[in-house]
């Protein structure tokens, strides 16, 4: 009952009962972050989903090989001749594998904060090149791709003529094709829809490497084709990433595949809905990005309060992945409360004094919670579930609820299981938490004298207290709200 599992699989648009193809094994591909800068709350929105869908996978005892991809091979910015590692590691004035090494240490470390679990294996682009050449070759030699002066393009017009280019999104091809820029005289490639699989290099460029069609660095989306099947065979169960990366990267990808070996690589399509800020997406080129370290010490002039990487994670799952997450202020701290009131009566389960008889039933609150995560990984419904066990633990703790000394240790068993297992939430220190809040009450004290040094226009007091709360890594701002203070 526990392992019948449903998740919405894009590709065919509808729930399926989840089914590996090699069980108890399962094999997962998702696509990594571009080391070129940090990772920003949207990116990680994306990577803590399916860090709950690994630890789900897992729990119901599926030997998960999980494949994430580091994408380190420069690729082209849109409209530009220049990869985005080159352009980043001229303006810091370092080399490109220098940027690389100091943005994937910063992502594992981002990732090792918010208790997300290393993956099997972490493959690199730069380290396979050749199976990236290999792949493309068999394209080639299948008569799927083309070479004009030393770039190889895919043949997206002959390919759909034979399958079902656009099968992933389910778009209109006529459509895609109306609203794609039209080729001009300058265009090597034959039909607009036509992508690189190898780029020749420009003499200025980088990073680049030998290969039978002359020097120069993989496309994009050979890279994933190439280390999916490398590591989890032609056809494996689930595929995973953002939503904004199935028309094009995952619908190229399916397309690479097929010319390669006449296999549709994965059999699930998983993809998470976007991170937005007020709305919006969040993404570099809008300018509108959190970091997550900034949201920690509550630097980002966005969200101008810091959140333990506890909340935030509870944030993240009180929103199915597969529905946007709008991040403001008033839901964070709304979220840290709810946080607050269910880590409080998790603590109080062990002092609750049993009674001879209970007034649950804990094996249907548990039957819940599983219910939850088997329809589609649904995380919001599990923490509403874990609410409802909280309000009864508040129950048995004030008396007007009886539990057996057994049903208190399956509840701690439920909450440390759904709670701190699953969806990953971290175990914050207690004692850091007692030193912080001590420390909140400090500041408020400060800056409660600081005010009132201003009304009496004692600036030298006033000014001498932000000084010397700098001095020690205390920074003050001063805002039409009210004054906030974070840590350096
Ligand atoms: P990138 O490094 O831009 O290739 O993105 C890494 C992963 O983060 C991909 O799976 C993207 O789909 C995902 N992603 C990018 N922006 C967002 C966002 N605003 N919300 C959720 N996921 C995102
Ligand atoms: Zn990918």
């Amino acid at each position: 009952m526990q392992n019948e599992l449903y998740l919405y699989n894009t590709l065919t648009r509808k729930k399926e009962l989840f089914k590996p193809l090699h069980p108890p094994f399962v094999g997962m591909y998702v696509c990594g972050p571009t080391v070129y800068n940090e990772v920003h709350l949207g990116n990680l929105r994306t990577f803590t989903s399916f860090d709950v869908i690994f630890r789900y996978l897992k729990h119901l005892d599926y030997k998960v090989r999980y494949v994430r991809n580091i994408t380190d091979a420069g690729h082209l910015e849109d409209d530009s001749d220049e990869d985005k590692i080159s352009k980043r590691a001229a303006l810091e004035r370092l080399e490109p594998m220098e940027i690389v090494q100091k943005y994937t240490v910063s992502f594992h470390e981002i990732m090792r904060i918010f208790n997300n679990l290393p993956p099997s294996i972490e493959p690199t682009a730069t380290g396979h090149i050749l199976e990236q050449q290999e792949m493309t070759m068999q394209i080639l030699k299948n008569g799927w791709a083309y070479e004009v002066n030393g770039t190889v393009y895919f043949d997206v017009e002959k390919y759909a003529k034979h399958y079902d280019y656009t099968a992933l999104t389910g778009r209109n091809l006529e459509e895609l094709l109306n609203n794609t820029r039209e080729l001009d005289g300058q265009d090597e490639k034959r039909g607009r829809l036509d992508f690189a699989l190898w780029i020749k290099a420009k003499p200025q460029h980088l990073m680049k490497w030998n290969s039978p069609w002359g020097k120069g660095f993989p496309g994009w989306h050979i890279e994933c084709s190439a280390m999916s099947t490398k590591y989890l065979g032609e056809e494996f169960d689930i595929h995973g990433g953002g939503m904004d990366l199935a028309p094009t990267h995952h619908t190229n990808e399916i397309a690479q595949n097929i010319a390669y070996c006449g296999k549709s690589p994965a059999r699930f399509w998983l993809h998470t809905n976007m991170l937005t800020l007020n709305g919006k997406k969040m993404s570099k080129s809008l300018g509108n990005v959190v970091l997550p370290l900034e949201l920690i010490s509550g630097t980002n002039p966005l969200i101008p309060k810091g959140f333990s990487p506890a909340v935030l994670r509870f944030f993240m799952m009180q929103t199915h992945y597969r529905s946007t997450l709008d991040i403001t202020l008033d839901a964070l701290n709304a979220a840290e409360k709810g946080y607050q009131r269910l880590v409080e009566s998790f603590q109080l389960l062990p002092n609750i004094k049993p009674s001879s008889h209970s007034s649950i039933n804990v094996k249907e609150l548990e039957k819940k919670c599983y219910d939850a995560m088997n329809d589609d990984f649904n995380t919001a419904v599990l923490i509403a579930e874990l609410f409802e066990i909280s309000k009864i633990i508040y129950k048995a703790n004030d008396g007007q609820f009886q539990l057996t000394a057994e049903d208190i240790k399956e509840l701690q068993k439920l909450v440390s299981t759904f709670f701190y297992d699953i969806l990953g939430i971290p175990k914050e220190d207690n004692n850091n938490d007692k030193v912080f809040s001590k420390l909140q009450s400090v500041m408020d004290i400060l800056l409660e004298i600081r005010l009132e040094a201003k009304k009496n226009k004692n600036y030298t007091l006033s000014d001498s207290i932000r000084q010397k709360l700098e001095a020690v890594g205390i920074i003050i701002k001063d805002t039409p709200e009210g004054t906030r203070w974070s840590l350096k």
